[in-house]
């Protein structure tokens, strides 16, 4: 195969492949919201065939020798970028057969619904068994795809390349020296920040009219949607169809704001990406961790500031006047900082929050290093919230089961989790050195934020890695320092802790 021929080829591909991706993206989406829970099964035998056909697609042999023509000739910066993902890709896939790829796609679709069941249920039991065998196919599945290396390691580096174990240990070193410390001490002055009204009765539908003024103030508007889920995510169908997803908790209203917030940093990612990367590999996230990042940098270092309420807050009062009428602005600043030990990570404060994903961190990495066996997980699960965060946990559905990423075999997800949030703080950090962030929010001009992230960050997609970006917006690599900083000086301050 000649060059001309192959770029031929490969440009068909790519048609292809995206076309079937963005259809499975949306039928994902529709099984997460709307779909109807009694035809799972009849919906899951057709995705699991498509997963088959994709798979066809994704190991078409006219594509695999493209890509070998392509892989020794300089195209220029972007076609040789986007080269290095399918080839990097298809190093992956082809290592199984189909019939191993549907097994293990089934696995998975069939844990999300035992998962589903159990939680609803409160039953760890129903869903034990699919965890087991998942974490079996994970481990054989690693083993085949780098048997060199480490098989939580060959995880770690699925979500954010070249982070392992040994990378992520300095790391989760500091959370566990510096934050745990201050969360006892936290713990013991929970009754001095008053968040007690955020925990009135807050009717869904108003709360979704809200919901309408905040996306308007974020300007998600015309390539985005918001549905309605149990756990809020993120889907980027196209860049200018980005799907978000919240629940309604009416009994706590920051939790409904701050996923809305979160969700729609994740969904600026995938929008502001440059035009110029449409229907290329190029135009996605370079990491989880990164994506973490954007989410995490509203949600927390902008949407928890008092700057950003100035304009917001009198029209929250205006929908909840009953609730929110007599709380000054700065006292619904401490609410939604306060801190404080509790059972669910998504709807954790900044300083806890860490902690909930070391937990993760750890049982997963003794999962896969042998050192913690598959039964019984609940029990670790509950001991390790008594002892990191000092909290009982009276059943497995606010327990082990609250999170969807074990069912669907994302181990070596969780640690981007925390590593987002440092890295959100490192640009925090950066930004506020170069403008006045204050002074844009209190202005009402949230566009300058939303620039800021686009032009660090967003625009190159996966053009570059994650430590060049990080390098480039900050003039150094990762440095968990910023964020230790950040937490125990917000912390201390609010807590009147010396
Ligand atoms: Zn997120």
């Amino acid at each position: 195969m000649n060059k001309e021929e192959a770029l031929r080829k490969y440009e068909e591909w790519r048609k292809k492949i995206n076309a079937y991706n963005a259809v499975m993206n949306l039928a994902y989406f529709d099984k997460e919201t709307v779909a109807p829970r009694d035809a799972a099964d009849k919906r899951n035998e057709v995705l699991n065939y498509m997963s088959g056909e994709i798979y066809d697609i994704e190991t078409d042999p006219e594509l695999i020798k493209a890509v070998e023509c392509l892989k020794n000739e300089d195209l220029g910066e972007l076609l040789n970028r986007e080269i290095y993902f399918v080839s990097k890709s298809l190093d992956d896939v082809t290592k199984f057969t189909k019939e191993e790829t549907m097994e293990y796609q089934k696995a998975c679709l069939d844990a999300w619904e035992t998962w589903y069941k159990g939680k609803k249920d409160n039953d760890y039991s129903v869903f034990a068994p699919s965890l087991k065998k998942l974490i079996e196919l994970q481990k054989y599945r690693c083993s085949k795809r780098n048997p060199d290396k480490k098989a939580y390691d060959v995880l770690l580096d699925d979500f954010e390349e070249s982070m392992s174990v040994d990378k992520y240990e300095p790391f989760f070193k500091l959370i566990k020296e510096e934050i745990i410390p201050l969360i006892k001490i936290v713990n013991t002055k929970r009754d001095e920040v008053d968040n007690s009204f955020l925990h009135k009765y807050y009717p869904a539908d108003i709360q979704r009219k809200f919901a309408k003024d905040l996306l308007h103030y974020l300007h998600f508007e015309g390539w985005g949607y918001m549905g309605e889920t149990e756990h809020p995510f993120t889907d980027g169908i196209f860049r200018d169809d980005v799907r978000i997803t919240t629940r309604y908790d009416e009994h706590n209203i920051a939790s409904t704001i701050f996923s809305i917030i979160h969700e729609t940093g994740h969904a600026y990612y995938e929008h502001q990406i440059d035009p110029k990367y449409d229907g290329s590999p190029v135009c996605m996230y370079i990491s989880s961790g990164m994506h973490e990042s954007q989410s995490r940098f509203l949600e927390n270092y902008i949407g928890r500031s008092k700057a950003f309420w100035v304009n917001l807050y009198p029209v929250l009062q205006s929908y909840f006047h009953e609730n929110l009428g007599d709380v000054s602005l700065d006292d619904f600043i401490r609410g939604i900082n306060a801190s404080g030990s509790s059972l669910i990570r998504t709807e954790a404060d900044e300083l806890t929050y860490p902690v909930h994903i070391l937990i993760r961190y750890e049982i997963e990495k003794g999962i896969f290093d042998g050192s913690i066996s598959t039964d019984n997980l609940n029990v670790v699960w509950n001991e390790m919230y008594k002892k990191y965060l000092d909290i009982d946990v009276p059943g497995d559905d606010v327990g082990i089961l609250q999170d969807v990423h074990w069912s669907n075999s994302s181990f070596g997800y969780f640690p981007t989790y925390a590593l987002g949030s440092a890295i959100g703080a490192q640009l925090y950090k950066t930004m506020c050195e170069k403008m006045d962030v204050n002074k844009c929010l209190t202005e009402g001009n949230f566009m300058a934020v939303e620039e800021y992230l686009k032009e660090n960050v967003q625009y190159d997609g996966a053009m570059h890695d994650y430590n060049y970006i990080l390098k480039r917006a900050t003039g150094e690599e990762f440095n968990p320092s910023y964020y230790i900083d950040y937490l125990k000086n917000k912390y201390k301050e609010l807590y009147n802790i010396k």
